[in-house]
């Protein structure tokens, strides 16, 4: 139950007229307005991550009423609702003819990158056990890989083999990978881009070993590939490596179309070699009393609403309007690169070779985190990315085609200059060395709920998991600690947060 702790907002509600049933609609809407207001804006570019705005007219309204018209259909049944089947192998088909498919490609539409990543995940899994008897299956990584996947391994069972990268490039050594691949592995993962930095795996080599070797090979172009796919059309992008299921050796792909397909959130295409592959992953159950199962994907019912309004926009953007925005964010990229380098104290990490950039401190008076939060009291959103494996502390900017206007390239890196100044000013966030110490010596596994309480309240979270303003004390804390002890401590924050009222 959902109710509110708070008086209606002052822009509330009109006291009903006679004879009108006040159904509290305005009221609703007024209390959804309000609470937004204290999010970040989904669009204008300034939020860096998370969001995608394509920044074309009428584009929303579109998807709105698409969404509508599908929300309450169930993806879950194509006997009753075969609509449900025709856009998705339009969308799919969409997706295999920029990405490299052929006649022979079979494709699932998926609810995001994280469901697609898992799903190929367990399909190898499966495709492992049934094809070549592996009963304790391994997962072989970069570093870099997107988290997506170690989720996948921890829910369906399988060992990680991380493969490091190198420190200047952030992309593995081939032959690195290629001394991973062993009898168990089930499946190896190239990053088309990583989301991290923006930077093309050597995917033809890695799907080769893999190839070699007997393996499945996926490329994780979730968050590049409908981007990539548009740019290589274009002379800017036609020195693009291949990265798609034209490579030989990959046998699956996943792209998302709510990144830079710009389509509403609860979209993504996970591409197969063939049917027969995809079919591992599929779940089947006719021995219950109730209706006869077969799943695609992980969930059971499915609202339609994000597969029509993906859909929709994909038809009305279409392949010129894709590669149009595709240069737009290019360019952009381009500028703010260049411009971010010229900046005293910043570098950006790797060679990004998609619409990401990650931007580290040249020198170790400047803190990024605390850059982040004096890019945040100025209107912009720059995700800070702790240190680890090797990538120093960073913020990730995903460079969408609305943030490719000029003004606001511009404005993103006169705002950033000045942020550098006032975080030098500030100096860097310090980490008292004897906490470091006393918490690498506790046993993440081992923590009551007093040491837990201490060590947030130490890291400067609040008693109900309520966070400062400046993030960067806090974040300077969550990098100092051991990984096992942050993945212990974060979800005690998230659940001090959630819980019903
Ligand atoms: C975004 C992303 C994912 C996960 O996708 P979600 O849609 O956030 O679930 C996986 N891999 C990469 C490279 C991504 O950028």
């Amino acid at each position: 139950m959902i109710r509110s702790t708070q008086p209606p907002p002052a822009s509330g509600p009109q006291e009903p007229q006679d004879g009108e049933a006040d159904t509290g609609e305005d009221r609703i809407l007024a209390r959804l307005r309000a609470l937004r207001a204290g999010d970040l804006p989904v669009k204008g570019g300034r939020t860096m991550a998370y969001v995608y705005d394509p920044g074309l007219a009428g584009l929303d309204e579109l998807a709105a009423a698409a969404h509508a018209a599908y929300a309450g259909v169930n993806g879950l049944d194509m006997t009753v609702f075969p609509s449900v089947v025709v856009l998705e192998n339009d969308i799919v088909g969409r997706a295999a003819r920029l990405l490299g498919g052929d006649a022979t490609t079979a494709g699932t539409f998926t609810s995001g990158g994280t469901e697609s990543c898992l799903l190929a995940v367990l399909t190898a899994r499966e495709h492992a056990r049934v094809v070549r008897g592996v009963t304790r299956p391994q997962l072989v990584l970069p570093v870099t890989a997107h988290a997506a996947f170690h989720k996948a391994a921890h829910l369906f069972g399988l060992d990680v083999v991380s493969v490091p990268v190198d420190p200047v490039s952030f992309t593995p050594d081939p032959a690195a990978v290629r001394a991973a691949l062993g009898p168990r592995t089930a499946l190896v993962v190239a990053s088309a881009p990583s989301y991290a930095h923006g930077v093309l795996d050597p995917v033809a080599e890695i799907a080769a070993a893999a190839a070699e070797a007997g393996v499945l090979c996926h490329v994780d172009a979730c968050i590049g590939g409908w981007y990539l796919g548009h740019l290589r059309r274009t002379g800017e992008g036609a020195g693009l490596p291949a990265f798609d299921l034209s490579v030989p050796g990959v046998t699956s792909l996943s792209v998302d179309l709510h990144k830079y397909g710009y389509t509403p959130k609860g979209a993504s295409v996970l591409l197969f070699r063939d049917a027969g592959l995809r079919r591992h992953g599929w779940f089947a159950h006719a021995s219950w009393p109730g209706y006869p199962v077969v799943n695609a994907t992980l969930q059971g019912t499915k609202s339609a609403g994000p597969l029509a309004a993906a859909w929709a926009v994909l038809e009305r953007v279409g392949t010129e309007g894709y590669t149009e925005l595709a240069l737009r964010v290019h360019h952009a990229h381009r500028a703010l690169c260049a411009g971010i380098e010229e900046i005293d104290g910043l570098r950006v990490l790797g060679g990004p070779a998609a619409s990401l950039i990650a931007v580290a401190a040249e020198d170790e008076d400047v803190d990024p985190f605390v850059v982040a939060d004096e890019m945040r009291a100025a209107g912009w959103y720059l995700q800070p990315q702790p240190a680890a494996a090797g990538s120093p502390a960073n913020l990730h900017l995903t460079v969408t085609a609305a943030a490719a206007g000029a003004g606001t390239v511009r404005a993103l890196l006169d705002d950033l200059a000045r942020a550098v100044v006032r975080a030098r000013a500030h100096g860097p966030v310090r980490v008292d060395p004897a906490l470091v110490a006393a918490a690498g010596a506790l046993d993440p596994e081992r923590l009551g709920p007093q040491e837990v309480e201490q060590a947030l309240g130490l890291a400067g979270v609040g008693p109900d998991g309520a966070l400062p303003e400046r993030m960067a004390p806090v974040l300077a804390v969550l990098q100092a600690l051991p990984p096992r002890l942050a993945e212990r401590l974060l979800p005690e924050v998230i659940g001090r947060r959630y819980r019903a009222v």
